[in-house]
């Protein structure tokens, strides 16, 4: 096996077994804490200074049993896995849980961690969601500085200005990187797969980013460069919290589809926005916060002048799209709400389109299949034709 092949099999390994790697973490570091965090604001940079292992808790394909009697059945899928894995004692790897956002069901799940394990510190950071109000810079500069807090509070140790933008530096790079494969395969190089790429992206929102870069490094340099095919190329857009199941994503390119973009959360709304390293510390997480916004819209946010719909349609004349795909999972309500925008901006563009909602209890993955050959087929149908 190539030094690449073995650095892409050990961010995989990550991926799909983060618990082995969080206890593989917390024996080489006996006396440093692990913080899991919820999707989709919190700057792992400050928890990183402070010398604390801060892991974007995944949804863990388990399915839910005892969280049930905690979270409605309209919650989603992740939210009431979140609540399972709390309620089943799958949230001992945590020393505390941090969110830094805004989405009700979220709250929900924080809420059932701090229930069930009231001896657990839960803190809750509400990052503004009105982005226009003239006030929004300076309330997100006074919640990062009351993030900083509760996390040196944690750690129980101050942290240093000058190792907060070491760490700065070290999450630009490791997403600079990954936004460099990200976009080479909007510009049609198809050397990942989108599972490949999904298992990057989640190997990171785990890793210590210094340790994913250097591997990923080596992945890069492993890999040559490889021309799209005429594969009907496809847009996926949804999933803002957690990954979508790997089998979906094969799924797709099997019916003759080649993804070349995405706004997943696995994907590039992970990885869309760098930090300013020129700003003060502090300074360039505030207007990371803001920015995320603007680099890729989030429908928890409302911005006047940011629309996802426009966004989604930019990126899919970028991409050369033919067709979008929205992997939406039920009951998610940011998504839900700004669908009907999403869908009536695509049809007026006259892009083909498929709204695929997903469960965590599984997915009929031949149903879905049949829905996709039907898009796809349906896409051919606008190319031209030649004689
Ligand atoms: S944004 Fe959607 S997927 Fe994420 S926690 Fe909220 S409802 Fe669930």
């Amino acid at each position: 096996m190539s030094s690449g092949a073995a650095a892409l099999e050990a961010l995989r390994a990550v991926a799909r077994d983060p618990r082995s790697h969080i206890e593989a973490w917390r024996s080489i570091h006996p006396d440093r804490k692990v913080l899991g965090v919820l999707p989709m604001n919190f700057p792992r940079e400050l928890a990183h200074a402070a010398g604390v292992m801060a892991v974007i808790v995944p949804d863990d394909q388990e399915p839910v049993t005892e969280g049930r009697a905690f979270l409605p059945e309209f919650y989603c899928g992740y939210t009431r896995n979140l609540a399972d894995q709390a309620a089943t004692g799958r949230f001992d790897q945590y020393d505390a849980l941090f969110v830094a956002d805004h989405c009700i069901q979220l709250l929900g799940s924080a809420d059932v961690v701090r229930a069930l394990e009231p001896t657990r510190p839960v803190f809750l950071g509400q990052l503004i969601s009105s982005m226009s109000d003239p006030w929004a810079g300076r309330k997100t500069t006074e919640m990062m500085v009351t993030l900083r807090t509760e996390v040196e509070t944690f750690a129980g140790a101050a942290i240093d200005d000058d190792v907060l933008a070491a760490s700065i530096r070290s999450f630009n790079r490791d997403r600079d990187l990954m936004r460099q494969i990200f976009d080479a395969r909007t510009a049609g190089d198809t050397a990942f797969s989108p599972v490949e790429l999904q298992d990057i992206v989640a190997s990171a929102q785990i890793m210590d980013p210094d340790e994913h870069h250097d591997l990923l490094a080596q992945v890069v340099a492993d890999r040559a460069p490889r021309t799209r095919d005429g594969r009907i190329r496809v847009h996926l857009s949804g999933h803002l919290c957690h990954a979508p199941r790997r089998e979906l994503l094969e799924v797709i390119e099997e019916v003759g589809a080649v993804i070349v973009d995405d706004d997943l959360w696995t994907g590039r709304r992970y990885l869309q926005t760098g930090m300013d390293e020129s700003l003060a510390p502090m300074d360039a997480l505030a207007q990371w916060y803001g920015g995320r916004n603007t680099a890729l819209p989030c429908p928890t946010r409302v911005q006047h002048d940011v629309d996802w719909d426009a966004w989604l349609l930019d990126a899919v004349r970028r991409s050369g799209a033919e067709a979008v795909v929205h992997l939406m999972p039920k009951f998610c309500e940011p998504h839900m709400l700004y669908y009907p925008e999403l869908r009536s901006a695509l049809d007026e563009a006259g892009v083909p389109q498929l709204l695929i909602e997903t469960e965590h209890e599984g997915i009929p993955l031949e149903s879905f299949r049949t829905r996709l050959e039907a898009l796809i087929e349906r896409t051919h149908r606008n190319r031209p034709a030649y004689a």
